[in-house]
């Protein structure tokens, strides 16, 4: 059976087939969708919507999308869903770190999540799950792997930041994985 996802990442892709054997997850790529899909929703739930709709208006079939955001609690839940641009158009990592750890100099509240919310079209019918991890966001980056905002930022429960931890334990405690733990609960 086949479940459509509204991404074009391969990694995202991986760990999610992995997770759902008895389905053939499709890629925006494989369905010869070059454009990006417009993230204008204010809440990750509202952009995981907005790119599910989208596929499920064009193909009729079951389908998934994701949006993921940092909340900062010292920074009234910033950058959130602005995550990905937080210092710019240009979405770079680097730029997006700096400025966090920049507004948070002095502050002693570094909590901070990350939260991904999956919206999935099942039959026309709509919901919304989510995955949470809790953790904190460190002075200084540490670490090689991973991407975004993970040299800085380090869960509950571990010494190592994201970026040093291996694939395979982020995935297991992170918001994705948990999140996508929550798909595989509805279908
Ligand atoms: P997306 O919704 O998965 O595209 O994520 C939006 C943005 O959130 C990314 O561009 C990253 O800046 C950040 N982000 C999402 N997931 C992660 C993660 O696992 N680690 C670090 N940053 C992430």
């Amino acid at each position: 059976m086949k479940l459509l996802f509204a991404t074009n990442n391969p990694n995202k892709l991986k760990e999610v087939q992995a997770k759902l054997p008895q389905y053939e997850i499709v890629s925006l790529q494989e369905l010869g969708i070059t454009e990006e899909i417009p993230e204008t929703g204010t809440t990750l739930e509202e952009n995981a919507l907005i790119k599910a709709r989208y596929l499920y208006q064009k193909f009729q079939l079951d389908c998934f999308a994701d949006d993921t955001g940092l909340e900062i609690e010292s920074l009234n839940n910033e950058p959130g869903v602005f995550s990905a641009r937080y210092a710019g158009n240009e979405k770079s990592a680097e730029a997006n770190m700096e400025k966090v750890l920049t507004k948070l100099k002095g502050k002693t509240n570094r909590k901070a999540r990350f939260r991904t919310a999956i919206a999935l079209i099942q039959g026309g019918n709509e919901r919304v799950v989510e995955g949470i991890v809790n953790g904190k966001i460190i002075e200084e980056k540490r670490g090689n792997g991973g991407f975004g905002y993970d040299p800085i930022f380090v869960a509950d429960g571990h010494d190592e930041t994201f970026a040093q931890l291996s694939l395979d334990i982020k995935n297991k405690i992170g918001h994705r994985g948990l999140a996508v733990d929550e798909l595989v609960k509805c279908l």
